[in-house]
């Protein structure tokens, strides 16, 4: 008896110790990942990025166990975490609405919503057929409410298969349907409408491949298969920005797409047998017209002599081009200081970072530190409470107070924030909602 007693304790020992090794090192993992994810909410609370862009989750913490299966769930990383035992959005800011969360959460305590009581979204009317109240007038992708590119992938081909089946096609016009924006929405419309035989012409700002051009160099983007017209079923599940626009690249030279770049929509008329768009290049007449223009806006600009220059950009997409040249990065937001810090960290760059305020009170400590330690380093000149004059072909010219200087110049990186979509939506007639915190 005392010796089964004994083996069954000593049995017990043999187990309950490394079990409990096991389980404190669970605690001690659980406790420093809501340490970090504490520290991360209130790096973004000072930076003052809380507000997230567009759908994203909001979890009810009378019914969430903590369990942390939404924070694993996110395909971009610490978008969740753990915080005094319940779920957070921890990085609001960059929250891009894929939903997984609220998917996985075993206990539905997750909710997606649009906007929050502070800041509200504005979402445009679009019917089940991607119309707008505007008769005509269409609306697919992000713009629409929904992101993500398989999304817009699919909008894109539904919308033009509904423009494709309207009876009263007008006629006297010079396209069927004009497609603005070649983001993944515009690109998949542009090909649904070569597959179904209409005169179209899709106009673009900026470049092939919407939003995911401008993703950072890399970029691992998670998308589902889906349906690309005059293709086929794309089965990217999990690729890179490069391969996917590559591959968007193949099948637009496949089929023949063509997409007028440098031409950014700024007025769209109603007539009486469709619709007037105009450009700076040019007005174009339609029957239909199909919005793809995402939600991320138009880059705001200078407006100084020369930004119209090829070397004037509103992203820095990759560091390594601008090996060996002089780069001038203007703004003061997270954007622009991190351009700044990642050109100079290429070698043979002169990087100067020119922003009109006094400091960087906007961005993330996080950026202030690094922007502190390329110029402490010399790699980075800083000019505060600076605006720019005049870009020239080879130099710049800023003014500083009463002071102005000019330097050396091959390339300005203007990262001043965008232009929402929905001053022009309105002035089309388009009826928008703006949300606050709903689905
Ligand atoms: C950092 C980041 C990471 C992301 N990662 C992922 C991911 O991993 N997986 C995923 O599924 N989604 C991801 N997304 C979301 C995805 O990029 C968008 O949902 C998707 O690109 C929306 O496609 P769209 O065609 O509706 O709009 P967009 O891609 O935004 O394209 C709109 C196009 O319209 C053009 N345009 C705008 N206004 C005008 C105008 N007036 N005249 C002419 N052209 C105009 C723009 O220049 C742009 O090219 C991410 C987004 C961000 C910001
Ligand atoms: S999955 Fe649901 S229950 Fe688990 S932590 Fe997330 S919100 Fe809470």
């Amino acid at each position: 008896m005392i010796l089964a007693a004994l083996s069954n304790s000593s049995l017990l020992a043999a187990y309950a110790v490394p079990l409990a090794a096991i389980w404190a090192s669970a605690i001690g993992i659980r406790r420093l990942r809501e340490r970090r994810a504490e520290a991360t909410w209130q790096e973004m609370k000072e930076a003052g990025l809380t507000q997230p862009a567009s759908l994203h989750p909001v979890i009810n913490p009378e019914m969430c166990i903590g369990c942390g299966t939404c924070v694993n769930a996110c395909p971009e990383g610490k978008i969740l975490g753990l915080v005094n035992g319940k779920a957070k959005l921890v990085e609001p800011a960059n929250c891009i609405g894929h939903g997984a969360c609220a998917a996985a959460c075993p206990l539905g305590a997750i909710d997606l919503v649009f906007g929050t009581a502070e800041r509200g979204v504005d979402i445009p009317h679009v019917g089940p057929d991607f119309q707008t109240n505007v008769p005509g007038l269409y609306i697919a992708g992000e713009l629409g409410g929904m992101g993500l590119i398989r999304n817009a992938i699919e909008q894109g081909r539904q919308a033009m298969e509904e423009i494709a089946r309207r009876k009263d096609r007008p006629k006297g016009v010079d396209y069927d349907v004009i497609i603005v924006g070649a983001g993944p929405a515009g690109i998949s419309a542009s090909l649904a409408a070569m597959e179904k035989g209409l005169r179209h012409l899709t106009l673009e700002q900026e470049s092939f491949g919407g939003t995911v051009a401008h993703f950072p160099r890399g970029k691992i983007v998670m998308t589902a298969p889906v349906l690309l017209p005059l293709y086929g079923t794309a089965k990217f599940r999990e690729t890179t920005k490069e391969e996917l626009l590559a591959f968007w690249e193949k099948v637009a030279a496949d089929t023949g797409l063509e997409v007028s770049y440098g031409e950014r929509v700024d007025a769209i008329e109603r007539t009486d047998k469709g619709f007037l768009v105009r450009t700076p290049n040019g007005e174009y007449t339609a029957g239909a017209v199909l919005l793809a223009i995402g939600r991320r806006g138009t880059p705001r600009k200078l407006g100084v002599p020369g930004e119209d220059q090829s070397k004037v950009v509103y992203r820095l997409v990759d560091p390594e081009q601008y090996r060996g040249q002089h780069v001038l990065v203007v703004g003061g937001g997270d954007s622009a200081l991190e351009a700044a810090v990642s050109i100079s960290e290429v070698p043979d760059t002169t990087v100067t970072l020119s922003y009109r305020g006094e400091g960087f009170s906007r961005a993330k400590p996080k950026n202030r530190k690094k922007v502190e330690a390329a110029q402490a380093e010399g790699r980075l000149e800083v000019l505060l409470g600076s605006n720019v004059k005049r870009i020239g072909e080879r130099d710049v010219e800023i003014k500083i107070g009463e002071r102005e200087i000019t330097i050396p110049n091959d390339a300005v990186i203007v990262c001043a924030g965008g232009i929402l979509p929905t001053g022009f939506l309105k002035s089309i007639g388009i009826e928008v909602e703006t949300k606050y915190g709903t689905a």
